[in-house]
């Protein structure tokens, strides 16, 4: 391709809005242009990666075992209510009406549209298992549009949903799924690792996040030094260095103007957070529960959700007060404080065999010290609802360390969820009828091709891995008029079109400075330059983007050179 017959414009600076590395480098690269807050246009260079990104992710599906359909985006709202999620995802979901005034939802996902597929066209256990995957548009109603392709409103995913017969079978389905995002994103040449991970408004039994560690990720990772263990914050187990607390009596004592944990901690008290019990009050709005966690942790929300359930909160001030008659600042679990009070107690695990603590007395103004949490507090449920910190260790006893992740890919394991509220069902070979037992599996296309950008680029612009990269070389022509070198420049496009390799050729009258900074900034994997000099001595010069390192190739070997390099 000339560059002089396609779309291409790369730009000097990108607009103030583009906040981080890759959002910036896609738009003056000229890959894509924004058309509304996180609505996007492709333009041909990054049209020609996006669909490098699908051809590998397409070719290990289908490797997986993998069927691919094309579902639609518009989507019957009933399907959503069948489900539930109608109510449980409204946050993101774009709602449509038609001339009739009928509502359509603009799919955000397609776990509803494919298991009523699946439960007219599968009857019997013969039929399974089953992968049914997808690439596709989706739309989301995202608060917060940002980071250009990260979070946009309109993405392409590829989307995949297993079936399987029984549990056992759904968990190799699983593996495979899992197996086959390894090889895709080690092809697209992105470290994306699989982290343990929350289930959320999925509903189901298991998830991994695929993650790719970048600084700008949203997500916080918790890996194992030394170890194979990997976990979203969301859910990671940890346990603090631990603490020597003596055993001894509980004894009242005055506690004015203590409000926080930082106040005991302070001059006056002296005793550190660690050895403080920390009470925090939720509600559902009817009942209510007392969280407990040593004073030096703070409670993982995501965690406490899973052991209360959906819909409770933090209590406020006014609901504290009326339940246990004290403000915050003054709250314990101490089992004589809390008689004919109708609350729950659950504990950090973390506090289990703790000695010579201190806690609130649910009076303003006093603390029990000398506490041993199990003699004295009344502890109804022992739960993990830490959020682990960085320098914890892990189960196994490593070092715990905690860095941001980009999420590129998601992996569930559903159960039956979908296959119970939409049919799902088949007959086992005793002519029973059994659920399906699901999962699905999403990679964000369009969010893995910008975050191999944003692991990829240095000052002068992205650095592509030759998988994925536009195309694998920049030809950069230098003195056009020079019928030696217009010679040489014809001969190259031959031996690159010989060996199958794809090429954009820098035919612009420009100057050299220009061309150069221009390809630094697409940053194809290689340049070959063609200029008057290097002509004349039968070469021409190829430089690595990568390591910069630059060479003299004899012209009539270029082709079979970068084919050699391709295949390294
Ligand atoms: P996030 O937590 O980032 O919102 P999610 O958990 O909502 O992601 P899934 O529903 O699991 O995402 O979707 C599968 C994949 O689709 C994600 O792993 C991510 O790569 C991609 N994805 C999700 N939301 C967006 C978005 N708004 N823009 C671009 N890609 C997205
Ligand atoms: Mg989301």
């Amino acid at each position: 391709m000339r560059w002089t017959q396609t779309l291409l414009t790369t730009l000097r600076d990108a607009p103030a809005e583009a906040e981080i590395a890759s959002h910036r480098l896609l738009l003056r690269a000229g890959l894509a242009r924004k058309l509304a807050s996180g609505v996007y246009t492709f333009l041909p260079l990054g049209l020609r990666a996006l669909r490098k990104v699908e051809k590998i992710v397409r070719e290990e599906m289908d490797r997986a075992g993998g069927l691919e359909i094309l579902m639609p985006g518009l989507q019957p709202p009933d399907l959503w209510e069948k489900s539930g999620r109608i109510k449980a995802a409204a946050d993101v979901l774009f709602h449509v009406k038609d001339h009739a005034d009928r509502r359509w939802i603009l799919g955000p996902t397609h776990e509803e549209v494919v298991t009523a597929l699946v439960a007219g066209e599968v009857q019997s256990y013969r039929q399974l298992p089953r992968t049914l995957y997808q690439i596709q548009t989706k739309y989301r109603d995202e608060i917060r549009p940002r980071f250009g392709l990260m979070r946009a409103r309109e993405f392409i995913m590829k989307d995949a949903y297993s079936f399987d017969a029984e549990e056992a079978a759904a968990k190799k389905s699983y593996e495979a799924m899992l197996e086959a995002y390894r090889k895709i994103f080690s092809r697209i040449g992105l470290e994306a690792f699989p982290v343990e991970a929350d289930t959320g408004v999925m509903g189901g039994s298991s998830s991994h996040e695929f993650c790719v560690v970048a600084e700008i990720g949203e997500g916080e990772v918790v890996t194992e030094e030394g170890g194979d263990y990997a976990a979203a914050i969301e859910t990671a187990e940890g346990r603090p260095a631990p603490r020597t607390g003596t055993a001894g009596g509980m004894e009242k004592f005055a506690t004015p103007e203590v409000r926080k944990i930082a106040d005991l901690a302070g001059e006056k008290f002296g005793i550190p957070a660690c050895d403080q019990v920390k009470t925090l009050v939720y509600t559902d709005g009817k009942a209510v529960a007392l969280v407990l966690v040593r004073g030096d942790d703070e409670v993982q929300e995501a965690k406490l959700l899973k052991v209360c359930g959906e819909g409770w909160r933090a209590a406020g001030n006014a609901e504290i007060v009326k339940v246990l008659g004290a403000q915050p600042g003054s709250l314990g679990a101490v089992a004589s404080t809390l008689a004919g009070k109708n609350v729950t107690v659950v504990a950090d695990m973390v506090l289990k065999g703790q000695a010579g603590m201190t806690t609130g007395a649910n009076e303003d103004g006093f603390h029990f010290k000398g506490v041993e949490v199990e003699r004295d507090l009344k502890i109804d449920r022992w739960v993990d609802v830490r959020k682990v910190r960085e320098g914890d260790f892990s189960i196994s006893g490593k070092k715990l360390k905690i860095s941001k992740g980009i999420e590129v890919g998601h992996a569930f394991l559903l159960g039956t969820k979908y296959s119970e509220a939409l049919g799902a069902k088949f007959l086992d070979p005793q002519g029973k009828q059994q659920p399906m037992v699901m999962g699905c599996y999403g990679i964000g296309v369009t969010r893995t091709l910008q975050a191999v950008i944003e692991v990829h680029q240095d000052k002068d612009g992205i650095r592509w891995p030759a998988a994925v990269s536009p195309y694998t070389v920049m030809l950069v022509t230098l003195d056009l008029a020079d019928t030696a070198v217009k010679e040489a420049t014809d001969q190259l496009i031959q031996s690159l079109e010989k060996a199958g390799i794809d090429y954009l050729w820098d035919d612009r009258d420009e100057r050299p400075g220009v061309k150069f900074k221009d390809a630094d900034l697409l940053g194809f994997p290689w340049r070959i330059t063609v200029g008057a000099k290097a002509v004349a001595k039968g070469g021409v010069e190829v430089k690595c983007r990568r390591t910069g390192g630059m060479e003299m190739i004899p012209r009539a070997e270029v082709g079979a050179w970068v084919q050699n390099k391709l295949a390294v």
